[in-house]
Parts: structure tokens; sequence; C-alpha cells
């Protein structure tokens, strides 16, 4: 295998996944909800399928997808986007994040990075021949730490990898943190790749797009997905906006990376961006209260309980019931207590020694689960008491 995959390994979440599949454990590991979005999508997309929506749709996207996409930025955060040259659609985010990377960022320019990070993005940099440079959000509050972000800089970094509502610590960024990333982008002339792909399950903060900030737009892009929103997470449709020549950029790498993604999937998340306002509140109410569920239950449980503002992760430490590595803890959590979570560890630098990873006692568990399932795995986990 190439220098390109050298230590990257299997997901976390294939792991995780095959280790409840073969143990019959409750999956609060992988981030993926265990009932689909709403009847109208899914109709759209069998509508689309009965059309005859089947052959390559354009690469950049088909028109009433990215017209969506466009309406959706207006509607939500009062961003003007050009549906025909400021939007790309994409095989999921983690490819609007792959091809945003390989068609923006040179070999050896050092990217910023919020560590703990979504996995897919020290394989990209990896590939891309780029250089992480993590910035660390450290429990328990999990914040942004200002002054390292702005040490962090250096006359190679020419981006910065962002992701707010956060993965995996459910942190959304505040309007001071977000005003000091966007300071420094634009003291140093840096493109801000924004992966907002929990931009609508935030519970007690607003979302807030970078985009949005003075100087901004013309230096981001604003990456999201219809997986986490509409509860289609197997559809793998993504997309990115920004101003044209960045996505144009993005387009320039996608076209050799699938060429063009899934048509009959794309009419369908078109219709869903157009959902009315109570489909995203209700979305979020629900998430809210399953939040709420599960947090409770992992505090009775005695666990660490770090309630996140965004995303559909909780996160907890692990060591005040006795345990000290998140790892060797999800691998023995199915025959502990027939449960399955993702440890924090390896959210973090690969580069950093076990016994320094500030990940290791923090273990991410999904909410993104029917109240049943949450209230089983809580019931199960009582055992570790
Ligand atoms: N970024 C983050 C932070 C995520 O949690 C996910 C979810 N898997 C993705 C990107 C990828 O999204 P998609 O499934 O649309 O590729
Ligand atoms: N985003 C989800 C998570 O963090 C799932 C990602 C995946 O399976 N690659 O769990």
């Amino acid at each position: 295998q190439s220098s390109r995959i050298d230590g990257l390994g299997t997901t976390i979440f294939a792991r995780m996944s095959a280790l409840a599949a073969a143990t019959g454990a409750v999956n609060l590991g992988q981030g993926f909800p265990d009932s689909d979005g709403p009847d109208v999508v899914r109709e759209a997309a069998v509508e689309a399928l009965r059309g005859g929506a089947n052959q390559y749709a354009p690469g950049v996207g088909v028109p009433v997808l990215r017209e969506a996409v466009a309406e959706h930025q207006r509607r939500w955060y009062g961003l003007d986007v050009d549906p025909d040259t400021e939007v790309v659609v994409t095989t999921g985010a983690t490819e609007a994040i792959a091809a945003a990377v390989l068609g923006i960022v040179e070999p050896g320019d050092e990217v910023i990075v919020l560590e703990p990070y979504y996995d897919s993005y020290v394989a990209v940099l990896q590939m891309a021949g780029a250089v992480r440079r993590p910035v660390t959000l450290r429990a328990p509050d999990f914040r942004l730490p200002l002054d390292e972000l702005r040490a962090a800089v250096t006359p190679r970094t020419t981006a910065i990898l962002l992701n707010t509502p956060h993965n995996p610590t459910g942190t959304v960024l505040t309007a001071d943190e977000l005003a000091a990333v966007a300071q420094v982008a634009r003291e140093h002339d840096l493109v801000v790749i924004s992966d907002e792909v929990y931009e609508h399950l935030t519970f007690d903060v607003p979302h807030v797009p970078i985009a949005t900030l003075p100087g901004m737009w013309e230096r981001t892009l604003t990456i999201s997905s219809g997986g986490k929103t509409f509860s289609f997470t197997g559809w793998k449709v993504g997309w990115a906006s920004g101003p044209a020549a960045l996505v144009a950029s993005v387009l320039g790498a996608k076209q050799f990376l699938t060429f063009t993604s899934g048509s009959p999937l794309q009419p369908a998340v078109a219709a869903a961006l157009r959902l009315d306002d109570d489909y995203f509140a209700d979305f979020r109410a629900g998430m809210r209260e399953r939040r709420d569920r599960l947090c409770a239950g992992l505090a009775d449980v005695g666990l660490g309980v770090v309630v996140p503002d965004g995303t559909y992760f909780a996160s907890t430490d692990i060591r005040p019931l006795g345990f000290e590595d998140g790892l060797d803890f999800c691998l023995r959590l199915p025959e502990l207590a027939g449960v399955v979570a993702v440890p924090h560890q390896v959210f973090h630098d690969p580069d950093t020694p076990l016994e320094d990873n500030p990940g290791r006692p923090y273990v991410r568990w999904a909410f993104c689960k029917r109240a049943d399932v949450i209230d089983e795995a809580v019931r199960r986990l009582g055992s570790l008491r």
C-alpha cells in the first residue's frame, strides 16, 4: 500500500459497527439515525427514479439542488449564493472535504485543524501531502483556545479546516471564537474550509456559518450534506458553496474523483432543503429531547457527562467508573454491558503518544436513536455501576 494511506487503518466507525453487529450490542457508536427522514423526501427520490433521472447528472450537480442549496443559505443565513457558479454537489460532505483539500491545498502547506477531528480530515490531509497543525479543544469544556489558534499559524499555513457544530465534542463555536478564527484567516490570508454538516443540530446557541462574518465569504468554502439534517446518511449527497474560484477548485478535483454524484437522490435532497420551518424545528427539538434523555441516563450510570451544544453526540469522562483508556473501554463494552460507543482518542492526532492523548479518558455516545433504544442502552450500562 502507498505512503498516502500508511497508518490510516480502518475507520473507527466501521470497526465499531462491526463489533455491534457481531455482539448484538446496542450501537451508540457510529452516528446514524435508526429512523429514516421524511416520507415526502423518500417519495421524491422514488419519483425521480421512476421518472428517469437515472443517467449522469452534470458534474456540478443538478440545477434544482444547486438552487435549493442557494435558497437554503439565503433563508437561514442571509447569504447570497449564485446557484450556477457558487455551489457544487458532491458525494456526501466527505467528498466535498476531500475535493476541497485536493483542489486548494498544495503539498507541504500547513492546515490548521480543530482537534479532536473527524477522521477523514487526517486521512485526506495525508493523501494530499499537507501538514496538519492541530489546535486542541480540551476537556471538560472543549472550548477553542484562541492563543493556541493564533500561535498555530506559520508562513506555510494556507488553510483552516473548521468544524462547527463539532464532532466529536458537540462544541458549537461562539461568536467570539468565530470572530477570532475569522480574524486569523483575514490577517494571514487563509482559506477556511468549514464543515457544517450539523448546522441544524444546535440546542442552546444558534449556528453561525463563518462565511457570514465580515471579509469571510470570499475566502470560505461552506460544506454540508443531506445526511444529518434529513436523516438519510446513506444517500451521500453533499455540497460546497462559496466564491466561484474556490467552488471551481473543488469541482476541478471532484470531476476526477467521482465525476458526478448520484442523480435521482439530488432532486429529493432539493425537496428536503425546501421543507417548511416546522420540519427543522421538530428535528432539532426531537434531537434535544434525546440528548437530554441520554445525558441524564449516562450521568445516572456515574459517567462524567459533557452535555453537547450541538451535533448528535454526547461525550463522557470514563474515569469516575474506574476506567482510564477509552479505546480499551469501548472494545470491552459489548461484553461488559452490551453497548457500543466510540473513544475520543482516535479523533486525536495520530502522532501524539497515547499517554499524552487528551482524549484518552473520553468516550462519545450517539443519541440519534429511538427513545427506547437509548433507554435500553442506559439500562444495560447500569451494570457498570
Ligand atoms: N463531517 C463530519 C463532522 C461528520 O460527522 C460527517 C458524518 N459522517 C461527515 C463530515 C460526512 O458526511 P457525509 O456522510 O455527508 O459524507
Ligand atoms: N459522522 C458519523 C460519525 O461520526 C458517521 C461517519 C462514518 O461512519 N464515517 O459517527
